[in-house]
């Protein structure tokens, strides 16, 4: 039977990411006759589509196995592509040790900053004539710059994300509690079809808004007072981040003051944004602001980050990121401003880099809503 369309397209963009992975590995001084052990889930994920929580994923030079236990066995067969599904009843490390040892692998690459110390034992212990060479980040390296088709589905859930933002501000009510309206961004973005909430949706009120990753509580929303709602969606496995800053009622001139602070300093990070920049000048750009404001004490935290498969990917937008934008890349860009006792404010967007500048993928406006 033919295989739709859709499907060869994606299998032929995971045998393409393969390809690279070789090509870096070259790079990373692999011989041929290396493998390389792919650990974290989003990486599995970003070579062949399977979204299981447990899986390892063993690419040598002419093939390339999936293996995972059996709560995702028929997952794995109907989701991952371009890969084989080892259907082994032996725990998923077990087998992969196995095959390691019959292969006779002599050198194999781990993922250093995503598998644990303890499988860098059980690995070196039962694969003695293996050598384990630990590699940091080349996966990450080749996610950096998104495809088309990435973008497009980064796009997607980001105006899934800011339609569950607007909806949920016009029905909020000054009763509901900080839960309420997080649950209800959340409930939300399931009705508009997302594939859940990318992370704890964030509602945080009064002096509570000035703890830059507050949980949203069970206790009414402070009137008067700035209220921090970050949230995102994923569609289609890729992640979406936004954050508002609202108010119920209305607010005083010192909260007024640090929300103008973060609303001028995200604009002067966004206008940086091109590809070509380094990612330091965007932040630098953001702390001027802030610091003009006064408040570069209140802003403990990197300016942006990369979003795609996970929430927090590279690039860090922070101090000393030497890293220098490129087309393609998707980051976020958040000021924040932080002053204990009286109350946070942050303003995130979510951009792709182009050549002459960005794209803001997130469609809701900026400005202070008073609800
Ligand atoms: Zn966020
Ligand atoms: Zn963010």
């Amino acid at each position: 039977m033919k295989k739709p369309r859709k499907t060869r397209t994606a299998r032929a963009a995971f045998a393409q990411r393969v390809k690279k992975l070789h090509r870096a590995l070259g790079k990373a001084g692999l011989d041929e006759t290396a493998g390389f052990l792919v650990a974290a889930n989003s990486n599995i994920e970003y070579f062949c589509g399977f979204t299981g929580s447990c899986g390892f994923l063993l690419i040598s030079p002419d093939s390339a196995v999936l293996y995972t236990d059996g709560r995702y066995t028929t997952q794995a067969k109907t989701q991952a592509l371009g890969v084989a599904v080892c259907e082994s009843t032996q725990r998923p490390l077990d087998q992969l040790i196995s095959d390691l040892k019959k292969q006779r692998v002599r050198r194999l690459g781990v993922e250093e900053n995503r598998i644990s110390y303890a499988l860098v034992q059980t690995l070196r212990r039962q694969l003695r004539r293996t050598r384990i060479e630990p590699l940091n980040g080349l996966v990450e390296q080749l996610r950096l710059v998104k495809t088309a088709d990435e973008i497009q589905k980064i796009r997607r859930a980001a105006r899934l994300n800011s339609r569950a933002f607007d909806d949920v501000c016009a029905r909020a009510s000054a009763e509901w509690t900080e839960a309420r309206f997080a649950a209800e961004v959340d409930f939300t973005f399931w009705s508009l079809g997302a594939d859940g909430p990318a992370f704890e949706t964030i509602v945080a009120s009064g002096p509570h808004s000035a703890l830059p990753h507050a949980r949203a509580r069970p206790q009414s929303i402070t009137p008067d007072s700035l209220v921090v709602v970050d949230h995102g969606a994923i569609l289609d496995g890729y992640n979406s981040d936004m954050t508002r800053t609202i108010c119920f009622g209305r607010i005083g001139s010192e909260q007024r003051r640090i929300f103008q602070g973060v609303y001028e300093a995200q604009k002067a990070a966004v206008d940086q944004v091109r590809s070509g920049v380094k990612a330091a000048t965007v932040d630098q750009a953001a702390r001027k602001v802030i610091e003009a404001f006064g408040l570069e004490d209140a802003f403990p935290h990197a300016t942006g980050h990369g979003v795609g498969l996970e929430i927090h990917e590279q690039p860090r937008v922070g101090a000393g990121e030497q890293t220098r934008l490129t087309s393609g890349m998707v980051i976020t860009i958040e000021p924040g401003a932080y002053v204990e006792g009286v109350g946070g404010v942050r303003i995130e967007d979510l951009l792709l880099v182009t050549k002459t500048g960005c794209e803001i993928l997130s469609r809701t406006p900026r400005r202070l809503r008073i609800l």
